[in-house]
């Protein structure tokens, strides 16, 4: 097994001014070939927190990779730092001098004494080229391991690292097999009560490893699993899913790249059916997010936003008796938008929506949160469901929006006694 630190450099990822894509990527493409990486460390542009940096890495680590500052500036200093940890001496290399003075001519821009620095090479390195820039990436094998410096700018660190180091690492450690994951996507169950009925499969957890967590309303369930290949980690990934989806199935709405609106979407166009909606407090949100999805033309007829009671009452016929009589946020006014949108579009499925998102407009009865979303299906039945909802007005439209198509994937899948 191999490990791995990366050490990614430069103040400005400390300061967060920039996002640090480097680290990501390097974590991402050094597990997909089964690298651990088992540390990442951020270090500013300092030559005595870098030399603490690299000693640390280089003990706990066998392989250690660092991005950025090897640029011709002052502060650009890894190198150095790489050569002094290791007491190795930098000589100037003619090779990477000839092709830095190469590019210059090539750009047709002058090039200044400081370049003459990239071409200054710590002793028995050997060179990784660079072909989006000038400045060389390092390779330098110690007593401990392998520690490779790598140029910060991402185009120049991507190319190197897929061209360059990847076969490089391949050929010296050999293939390190893979590291897979795939995730289940899960809406409608609360987080501890998923855990809850994995608890055991947490527990026992190894090969694969399950990860839960929370996103943008909805839970997310991550199998990650080591093997020799692709296929092979498949196979261990599918047996735990069977086991997990024996449990929580009923919750689990898609996988990997699917989203609700996706998987909601295709579910009307295998079906052949149509969709409308009445919205109220999510103001088009539903629509907005069925329309994300190309092909949505099929079975998205139309929709209104019914913010008024008046529009309520014009656009999809709502009773002028159910407004003064339950208030516009009530079941029986979101099973009438629900039926109303369905007549007026003559879609298969209506879904109503009226909430109180808030901050203002709330009542004791009919405190901010308190959401009624209707599904009226092509059976003549409408079913209601009504939900409290905590968070700010955004979060309150989000997860309204959300909740209104899983209940809509639970009619599509007949699943609404879930
Ligand atoms: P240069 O020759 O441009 O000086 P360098 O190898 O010295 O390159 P840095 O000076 O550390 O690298 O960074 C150059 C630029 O690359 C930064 O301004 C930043 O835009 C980008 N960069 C550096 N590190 C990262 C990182 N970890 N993630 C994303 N971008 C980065
Ligand atoms: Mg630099």
């Amino acid at each position: 097994m191999v490990t791995v630190e990366i050490v990614t450099t430069g103040t400005e990822l400390l300061l967060g001014e920039i996002l640090n894509t480097n680290g990501q990527y390097l974590a991402e493409r050094l597990n997909a070939h089964g690298f651990n990486v088992f540390y990442q460390t951020t270090v500013g542009d300092n030559r005595e927190r870098l030399t603490a940096v690299l000693r640390q890495a280089m003990a706990r680590a066998d392989l250690v990779i660092t991005t950025g500052g090897l640029g011709p500036t002052q502060g650009d200093i890894t190198k150095e730092v790489t050569a002094d940890v290791l007491a190795l001496p930098m000589n100037l290399n003619a090779e990477v001098m000839d092709r830095i003075e190469r590019y210059f001519v090539f750009r047709g821009i002058g090039m200044t004494d400081n370049n003459k620095r990239q071409a200054m090479i710590p002793e028995n390195a050997f060179v990784l080229e660079n072909d989006n820039g000038t400045a060389p990436g390092i390779w330098l094998e110690h007593s401990g391991g392998v520690i490779v410096n790598l140029p910060g700018p991402p185009r120049e660190l991507k190319m190197m690292f897929e061209t360059k180091l990847l076969p490089r690492l391949i050929k010296h450690y050999g293939v390190q097999g893979v590291i897979h994951s795939r995730i289940l996507r899960s809406v409608g169950i609360g987080e501890s009560i998923l855990e809850d009925k994995i608890a055991d499969l947490i527990a026992t957890q190894n090969n694969p490893t399950i990860a839960l967590y929370a996103r943008q309303g909805e839970l997310i369930i991550r199998l990650t699993a080591k093997a020799g290949t692709i296929e092979a980690a498949d196979v261990l990934i599918d047996k735990l899913e069977d086991e997990i989806c024996q449990r929580v199935g009923r919750y689990i709405y898609g996988k990997d790249g699917d989203s609700l609106p996706l998987v909601v979407g295709q579910a009307l166009a295998k079906n052949k059916q149509t969709i409308s909606c009445a919205e109220s407090c999510t103001g088009g949100l539903v629509t907005s997010m069925l329309t994300d999805i190309p092909g949505s033309s099929d079975y998205v007829l139309g929709s209104v936003v019914t913010y008024s009671n008046a529009a309520k009452q014009k656009l999809v016929k709502v009773a002028e008796e159910s407004l003064s009589r339950h208030g516009a946020v009530s079941e029986a006014v979101a099973i009438e938008m629900a039926q109303g949108v369905k007549q007026l579009f003559q879609t298969t499925y209506g879904v109503g929506i009226t909430g109180i998102a808030g901050p203002g407009g709330a009542t004791s009865e009919k405190p901010v949160g308190l959401v009624y979303l209707a599904v009226a299906g092509p059976d003549g039945a409408t079913r209601v469901y009504r939900h409290q909802f905590t968070g700010n007005r955004q979060d309150i439209k989000y997860r309204t929006a959300m909740t209104a198509l899983e209940h809509l994937l639970d009619a599509l899948r007949g699943n609404e006694q879930k």
